[in-house]
C-alpha cells in the first residue's frame, strides 16, 4: 500500500504529518523508559517515525506489530521531542490500522465492546469478583487508601478476574459496594466557604468500582472548598483504554454517550480525580466527534475540565491555606506524579503545591517523575518489562523514605501497590484527596 494511497485517509494523513515533523535527533530514546529495558529502537518513537509509511500499510511481521504494542503511551517523548510531535497520537493510530486488519484480539473485544461500553455488565462482572477475592489471600505489606480502612485487607494476591494474566500480581481488592450506591446525584456544598461553585464529578470506572472511598473523598474535598457537586449515575467509561488499544470506534461511542449526559448539566467545571480519565476528557474526546460539529461539542466540554487539583488549589486562598493533613501526625508522604497528569494534562504545579504546604517537611519529594511502567494494557501484555520499568520508581520510594505514596490515578495505583508489595517496601499508597482536608 502506498503513502500516496494512505495520505487519502485523514487520520492516516495527519498520522504522516506529525510523523513527518521528527528530525531524528534521537532524544526521545534516552528518555524512553520501554528502550532503557528493551534496547531496540523500533519501540522508540524515531524508530516508528523512521518507518512510518511501512508500518501504517500494515506490518507483515508479528514482530512489527508486537512492537506496536510495546509503548506505554508516556508521553515521555513528546514532552522532550524538540518538534513537540505526538508519538502517543501516531502509537494510537497504528493500533487503529492493526484493529483494521486483524480485528480486536478476543479478551480486548470482550473488555471494551462487552463489558466497558455497558456499566451495568461492569458492574455485575466487578460484583462478581469481589464475591470471589474473599478466597484470595490478603496482603499486609501495603494499604490502599486512608487510615480509616486500614483493618481491611485492601490489597490481594491473584483477584480471580486477571488469574490468567496475573502472574503473581498483587491488586487492590474491588468494592464490594459501588460509589453510585453510596453517594447521591446531587451533594450540597459543606458551605465552609461564600463563594460557591457548582461542579460536575466525573469518577472514572476504577474508583466507581474499585476505589469507591477515593470517589468519595474527592468529593468532601469539593463540598468543603465551596462547591456543590453533581455526580450523574449515568456516566459511564472515559473510553480512553479503547482508544489506546486502537478500537476508536468504542472509544467515539463511549465519549458520545458520556457528552450526552455531561452536555445536559450546568455547571462551571467537569471534575475528575483519574488523571486517566481528565486526559481522555481534555485531549481524546474532542478528536473522536465523528463531524466538526460534534468535535466542536466535545472542545467545548473539554474546556470546562479540571483535574480536582487544579480546583482545590483555586479554591485555597494562598495567604490562609486552607488544606489540612488527614493522616496522622508526623505522617510522611511523597508523590507520584501519573503521567497522564504531568504530561498529558501539563498540571504538575497544582498537586505539588498542595502537598508541599499541607505537609510541609514531612513531604518528602520523589527525585524523579518517570513513568511507574503500568500503561493500562501493556501492563499485562508486557508484564516483564514493566516490571522492569517499575524497579526504578521502586528504588527511588525507598530513599524518601515516606509512609505514604500520594497519587491520583487508578492505574498508577494499582502499579505501586503492585511494586512496594514486590519489593518488600510497607508502606500506604492513596489519593491526594484522601491525605487531605479543606478546612479553611
Ligand atoms: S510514549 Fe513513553 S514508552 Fe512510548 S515511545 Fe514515548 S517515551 Fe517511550
Ligand atoms: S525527539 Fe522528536 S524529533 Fe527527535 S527523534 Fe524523537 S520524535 Fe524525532
Amino acid at each position: 500500500m502506498s503513502s500516496e494511497y494512505l495520505s487519502e485517509d485523514p487520520s492516516m494523513r495527519a498520522c504522516l504529518e506529525e510523523s513527518s515533523k521528527c528530525i531524528g535527533c534521537g532524544t526521545c530514546l534516552t528518555n524512553c523508559p520501554v528502550y532503557a529495558q528493551d534496547h531496540r529502537e523500533e519501540v522508540t518513537a524515531r524508530g516508528r517515525n523512521r518507518h512510518i509509511g511501512d508500518l501504517l500499510a500494515l506490518p507483515g511481521s508479528e514482530k512489527a506489530a508486537g512492537d506496536i504494542g510495546k509503548c506505554l503511551l508516556c508521553g515521555r517523548c513528546t514532552m522532550v521531542c524538540p518538534r513537540g510531535i505526538r508519538n502517543d497520537l501516531i502509537v494510537a493510530t497504528l493500533r487503529q490500522r492493526l484493529v483494521a486488519r486483524n480485528g480486536l484480539p478476543f479478551a480486548k473485544n470482550i473488555a471494551f465492546r462487552k463489558i466497558m461500553q455497558d456499566r451495568a455488565m461492569m458492574g455485575r462482572s466487578v460484583r462478581m469478583a469481589a464475591r470471589l477475592q474473599k478466597f484470595l489471600p490478603g496482603e499486609a505489606c501495603v494499604v490502599v487508601g486512608n487510615a480509616e480502612c486500614a483493618a481491611v485487607p485492601t490489597v490481594r494476591r491473584l483477584p480471580l478476574f486477571f488469574s490468567a494474566l496475573a502472574k503473581g500480581r498483587r491488586l487492590p481488592a474491588v468494592a464490594n459496594v459501588f460509589l453510585s450506591e453510596t453517594l447521591p446525584e446531587f451533594i450540597p456544598t459543606a458551605g465552609h466557604f461564600g463563594v460557591c461553585r457548582r461542579v460536575v464529578y466525573f469518577s472514572g470506572c476504577a474508583t466507581e468500582f474499585v476505589l469507591p472511598r477515593t470517589g468519595e473523598a474527592i468529593v468532601r474535598v469539593l463540598t468543603e472548598a465551596g462547591m456543590d457537586v453533581l455526580f450523574p449515575h449515568a456516566q459511564g467509561c472515559c473510553g480512553l483504554a479503547a482508544f489506546a488499544n486502537g478500537d476508536a470506534e468504542t472509544a467515539s461511542a463511549m465519549a458520545r454517550r458520556n457528552l450526552e449526559v455531561l452536555e445536559k448539566l450546568e455547571a462551571d467545571d467537569i471534575v475528575t480525580g483519574c488523571a486517566t480519565c481528565g486526559s481522555a476528557l481534555r485531549d481524546i474526546w474532542p478528536r473522536l466527534g465523528r463531524d466538526p460539529e460534534e468535535r466542536a461539542r466535545f472542545t467545548a466540554l473539554a474546556a470546562k475540565v479540571r483535574d480536582a487539583s487544579e480546583v482545590i488549589l483555586s479554591a485555597a486562598d494562598p495567604g490562609a491555606f486552607p488544606c489540612r493533613s488527614r493522616l496522622p501526625r508526623g505522617t510522611t508522604i511523597t508523590w507520584h506524579e501519573p503521567c497522564h497528569l504531568g504530561r498529558h494534562q501539563k498540571v504538575s504545579r497544582e498537586p505539588l503545591t498542595i502537598l508541599r504546604r499541607t505537609f510541609g517537611e514531612d513531604f518528602h519529594e520523589l527525585k524523579e517523575t518517570g513513568c511507574c511502567g503500568f500503561g493500562g494494557s501493556f501492563n499485562l501484555y508486557h508484564y516483564s518489562t514493566s516490571k522492569a520499568i517499575s524497579a526504578l520508581k521502586a528504588q527511588n520510594l525507598r530513599e524518601t523514605a515516606a509512609e505514604c505514596v500520594v497519587t491520583s490515578c487508578p492505574g498508577c495505583l494499582i502499579q505501586l501497590v503492585d511494586l512496594m508489595a514486590r519489593h518488600h517496601i510497607p508502606g500506604r499508597v492513596l489519593h491526594l484527596a484522601e491525605a487531605i482536608t479543606f478546612r479553611g
